[in-house]
């Protein structure tokens, strides 16, 4: 993305971008643009949906029922959506969002929650998830929308592992691991596909702990010395996979 641009505004919008195709805007992002950002007619703004790249974009009305905006030029081709995926066993509902909002940030590509026994979540909120998602796109410039997944039980996680992602390597951040260095241990597995995973508040169960240990494609990783909060964890794995096999390098 030219830096240029880096200060516009940034907006998701789901129809297809071509020179001069107009969008309508919905009522929350119309009221962004005119009444928050105080953008008028002519105004630019960054739009991107996810498939066609980033595009320059101007307001093309501003009027009370919501505004239009008119693509002018693509200035940043499409990036491949993330192979990395982050499983997670969904907390309560504000850190949820924190969580989904980070692994976006981290470069996470799928998002799937996992329903553990300690897991405190009775149901997700789907669409909630998939807004937090957006809006960390939005904010970090990523451009391939990551994908949150269904939730999935544990068991049914990795009973099936080898339909969904054989060859696929599942980075378990084990609160109980022996103390080791994470980065020695991810480089061993450097250029595999990967998966991260990550207990609930209360930690994974005694069987389900040894259900993960059990996998030949489950890495085991220790994140130090102290025991992390889930959220901490996440974002500590990540930062700590993007930087020893990942996209920081
Ligand atoms: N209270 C729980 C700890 C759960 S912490 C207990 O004592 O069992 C929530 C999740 O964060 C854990 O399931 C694990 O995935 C991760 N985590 C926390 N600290 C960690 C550490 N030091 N190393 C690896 N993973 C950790």
């Amino acid at each position: 993305m030219p830096r240029t641009y880096a200060t516009l505004p940034r907006l998701y919008v789901a129809p297809d971008l071509a020179p001069g195709a107009a969008i309508g805007l919905d009522k929350g992002q119309s009221n962004y643009l005119i009444n928050v950002l105080r953008l008028k007619k002519g105004g630019q703004v960054v739009v991107f949906n996810g498939r066609d790249g980033a595009w320059l974009a101007a307001i093309l009305t501003a009027g009370r029922k919501g505004a239009e905006l008119v693509p002018l030029e693509r200035i940043a081709r499409q990036s491949a959506r993330s192979d990395l995926w982050y499983f997670f066993a969904p907390v309560k509902s504000a850190r949820l969002d924190y969580m989904v909002q980070k692994a976006t940030e981290m470069g996470a590509g799928h998002i799937q929650p996992v329903m553990t026994r300690r897991t405190l979540a009775s149901r997700v909120n789907m669409d909630r998830l998939g807004a937090n998602v957006i809006e960390a796109a939005e904010q970090c410039e990523v451009l391939a929308i990551p994908i949150v997944q269904e939730p999935v039980a544990l068991g049914r996680l990795i009973g099936t592992w080898q339909d969904h992602h054989a060859g696929r390597r599942l980075v378990f951040a084990d609160e109980a691991a022996t103390p080791a260095s994470p980065i020695e241990r991810l480089k061993t597995i450097a250029g595999d596909p990967l998966g991260l995973i990550v207990g609930p508040e209360g930690g994974f169960a005694e069987e389900e702990r040894a259900l993960l240990l059990a996998q030949k494609f489950v890495v085991p990783v220790s994140l130090g010395p102290r025991v992390l909060r889930a959220d901490t964890a996440a974002v500590a794995a990540l930062a700590v996979i993007q930087a020893s096999i990942g996209d920081w390098r």
